[in-house]
């Protein structure tokens, strides 16, 4: 009997599965060029003196995603390119006519 390893092993399933359902996702695309592939920078912003809760100004890293392709900055979702997929998964229900 070992409880442990039940949980290990149900979480690495659970971590398996989570695994499988991001494979299937779409993959998301640079909004210019179409690259699939980016790279971790970060974006620094200088919080002054006076917003800084120390009274000292700060720098505060944020993570953002480039471009491998043509070093576009990603930063929202709106900077990917839209996804390629069924049109009918976002699209309105059609109104019903068979009434
Ligand atoms: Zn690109």
């Amino acid at each position: 009997m070992n409880g442990t390893t039940n949980n290990d092993e149900q979480s690495a399933r659970a971590a398996a599965q989570m695994r499988q359902q991001v494979l299937g996702a779409p993959d998301a695309t640079c909004g210019k060029c179409g690259g699939e592939y980016f790279e971790n920078v970060f974006k620094v912003k200088r919080v002054s003196a006076l917003m800084s809760p120390n009274g000292q100004e700060t720098m505060v890293p944020m993570q953002t995603l480039r471009c491998l392709e043509c070093g576009n900055i990603l930063s929202e979702i709106s900077d990917f390119s839209a996804p390629a997929q069924e049109e009918s998964a976002e699209e309105p229900v059609p109104k019903a006519k068979n009434m």
